[in-house]
């Protein structure tokens, strides 16, 4: 792991000397009275480690940093163990002024989960100085697993690979209806933090928003709140019976205010879980032309409308069997070329030749889940008769067709509620490797698939990156996850991929297409972007926060809706 020697000592929140500040934190550690590791100082004795993903991820700044790491650096890290911590963490947070009248402002907080978040800003504050609540380390139960409604409920610290140890115990109690989790790529996340953040995965449950049910939140003047049928108690102060089993309460519906929000701390969030389906069948489909790609895509539309995907399948680019591997970049260059450039077209498709799938363009990961062997048979053959029908040179690659390291195997599992860490092997394509994700929504038609990744190849090629494009592709719509891998420790890369994201983003916009989730340090932009009727959707983010939030302490400038006291002050980048 990279270890950045501090040369700025502790920054303390805007507008706050470190004498206040350390005043302040001295009376939170009176009133918590914890441990004395309960509240973590970042002063010149800690230095900025990036640590690794399982092992120690920073909770003192983004570990895949893009700029000075020192900018986004934290005060200080508090590990609350309950919500009452959180609550009188909130309640000092506001008391702690700076400023005055509608530029009174007190101490920001950034809640993270886990804060492994990695391509979006890890566990960074937006201002330096912010004060990061690691709710993770302290706040980690599952609070109810309930086999019959095929639900759960979580603390932020719960991960997918505890998640998925508890319910494979349950199963083993309840063999007649055995449920799954959905997990994302990589499992050590949080599930309440990859949900909050409209993260994805890829069963049938896929929208782990979509799939929630139910918060209990900690609102920026530290009272709670609870969503949905949780606002209404239950009989003797219990819970309500139903507070897991319907989304929606009465009234305008609040709980999407709370995702990508900085309205509220989740300390409990609920889930459905899916009950497994008897059997099912992962499989590739590999397409030899670069340019079946918008054909692919009007395959996909009925098939996904129809429900014949079974799950929200994965597109990808061949150059990604390249990095599955888990090898660096220079292993498939050819001799001579240039090694600071991305590989040639033609190195990509040399070295996929001899990989597993053979020589192809584009590869469909697609899963098929269904009552009865026989069941998946015929669906695997109608997907497959739909693609060769229109793409001359479909191939259709089984499990049993490829090695036991080959990713279809990774992928299997994932489609089947199985935690993994497989794609961290990306990392490797580059020394000290980190990476930035670019995630527009485009609609699923092949068309605009088209226009959508010819913007980003050429911006890619113009900025000097290898572009290994993933497309998550639904009925109506896709999110195209264009991963930019770079070495952390090389400030050219770094700044060159920040000047590729920016122009991306203005780019896409310019076309109509909108990123679904971004990195902090872009948030700003992508706000703008959202720009119809004279910014109305981000001047509204604006009015409810002032009303919900009038110091301004709950992660100011996420998704760069930033508070009254902060606006048009120089924060917005
Ligand atoms: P990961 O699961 O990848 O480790 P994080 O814990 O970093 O995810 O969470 C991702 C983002 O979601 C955070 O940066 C933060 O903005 C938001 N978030 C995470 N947990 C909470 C929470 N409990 N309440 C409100 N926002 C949260």
């Amino acid at each position: 792991p990279l270890n950045i020697a501090r040369r700025r000592g502790l920054q303390p929140p805007p507008g706050m000397t470190v004498e206040r500040f350390l005043e302040a934190v001295d009376e939170l550690r009176k009133e918590l009275a914890g441990p004395a590791d309960l509240i973590q100082i970042n002063d010149e004795s800690v230095d900025l480690v990036d640590g690794w993903y399982l092992d120690k991820p920073a909770t003192t700044h983004d570990a895949f940093h893009v700029a000075d790491p020192e900018n986004l650096a934290s005060s200080a890290v508090i590990f609350p163990r309950s919500t009452a911590d959180v609550q009188a963490i909130v309640r000092w947070a506001n008391r702690h002024t700076t400023g005055t009248g509608d530029k009174a402002r007190g101490i920001p907080l950034y809640p993270i989960s886990m804060g492994r978040n990695l391509g979006y800003g890890g566990a960074a504050p937006r201002v330096p100085g912010g004060v990061v609540l690691d709710l993770g380390r302290n706040m980690h139960q599952i609070v109810n697993l309930d086999g019959g409604n095929a639900s759960c409920v979580v603390q932020p610290g719960v991960t997918y690979f505890a998640l998925f140890e508890a319910v494979q115990k349950l199963n083993e109690s309840q063999p007649e209806q055995p449920l799954w989790i959905d997990t994302p790529d990589l499992g050590g996340g949080s599930v309440l933090g990859n949900a909050v953040d409209r993260g994805v995965g890829y069963t049938p449950y896929g929208d782990h928003f979509g799939n929630h049910c139910g918060m209990e939140i900690v609102l920026p003047d530290g009272s709670l709140l609870r969503t949905g049928m949780g606002a209404l108690p239950g009989p003797d102060g219990s819970d309500n019976p139903a507070w897991q089993s319907f989304q929606h309460s009465f009234g305008p519906s609040v709980h999407g205010l709370f995702s990508q929000s900085s309205l509220g701390i989740v300390v409990q969030m609920g889930f459905h879980l899916m009950p497994a389906p008897p059997a099912h069948q992962s499989y590739c489909l590999t397409f030899p032309r670069e340019d079946d790609f918008s054909t692919i895509v009007d395959v996909i539309r009925p098939l996904a409308q129809r429900g014949v995907l079974g799950n929200i399948p994965q597109l990808r680019h061949v150059v990604q069997e390249l990095n599955v591997t888990g090898q660096p970049r220079e292993t498939f260059r050819t001799k001579g070329s240039d090694s600071k450039k991305p590989l040639t077209p033609e190195e990509v498709h040399a070295a996929a030749s001899k990989l597993a799938l053979g020589d192809c363009s584009w590869v469909f990961y697609g899963t098929q889940y269904g009552a009865t062997q026989q069941a998946l048979e015929d669906q695997l053959a109608d997907v497959t008769k739909a693609f060769a029908s229109a793409i001359p040179g479909t191939r259709l690659v089984l499990p049993k067709d490829v090695p036991a390291d080959h990713y279809l195997h990774a992928r299997a599992l994932v489609c089947a509620g199985v935690p993994v860490l497989r794609e961290l092997d990306w990392l490797n394509w580059v020394p000290n490797g980190a990476h930035l994700f670019f995630s527009p929504i485009a609609p699923t038609r092949g068309e605009d698939a088209r226009a959508l990744h010819d913007l980003i190849r050429q911006l890619h090629a113009e900025h000097g990156f290898d572009l290994f494009p993933t497309l998550c592709v639904a009925g109506r719509e896709m999110h195209y996850i264009a991963n930019i891998v770079y070495d952390r420790s090389d400030s050219d890369q770094k700044q060159r991929a920040v000047r590729l994201m920016r122009a991306m983003i203005a780019a896409c916009a310019a076309r109509g297409f909108g990123e679904y989730r971004t990195h902090l340090l872009f948030a700003d932009q992508v706000a703008r972007t959202y720009s119809w009727g004279g910014q109305a959707l981000l001047r509204f983010h604006e009015t409810i926060k002032d009303a919900v939030d009038p110091r301004g302490v709950l992660a100011p400038g996420r998704s760069g809706i930033w508070p009254a006291a902060y606006r048009g002050e120089g924060w917005e980048l």
